[in-house]
């Protein structure tokens, strides 16, 4: 279901039947008919993911508010929504930067840019997030 009525912002809906395959929903409140794309469900879903992996890979609140556009107390909600516990890791913190493709497979050729380090690539928007652990590295 979704939060609130896209034309008014109300809270008073109801389903209203199928519409091409998709639920129909209706305002109450201003008899706003719509539907929601399928699509968004799933771009929800993966947002959340991606917060919660970058949770666990060390980052904060904060910064993943700065990566994925989603604020910091939102974030706080889902780590506690799926009880997301992270290890302590107080000797490193992740650095991270973003590439575009091209530049990411520059960064990558060289090898002293690999060696020593744990590295988590992920897709972010349409560039991508290298999250790279120097902990190894003396
Ligand atoms: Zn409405």
């Amino acid at each position: 279901m979704p939060n609130s009525c896209p034309k008014c912002n109300e809270q008073n809906i109801v389903k209203s039947g199928i519409i091409n395959e998709r639920q129909r929903f209706l305002c109450k409140d201003c008899n706003y008919y719509f539907t929601v794309k399928k699509l968004g469900k799933q771009i929800d879903d993966y947002i959340v993911t991606k917060a919660l992996q970058l949770y666990l890979e060390g980052l904060s609140y904060r910064e993943i508010e700065r990566i994925i556009g989603v604020s910091h107390n939102t974030v706080s909600s889902w780590i506690k929504k799926y009880n997301i516990t992270r290890p302590p890791h107080s000797d490193f913190h992740p650095v991270y930067k973003v590439f575009k493709q091209t530049e990411l497979v520059e960064y990558m050729s060289k090898e002293e840019n690999l060696k020593g380090s744990g590295l988590v690539i992920t897709e972010f928007g349409d560039k991508y997030m290298m999250i790279k652990w120097e902990r190894f590295k003396k």
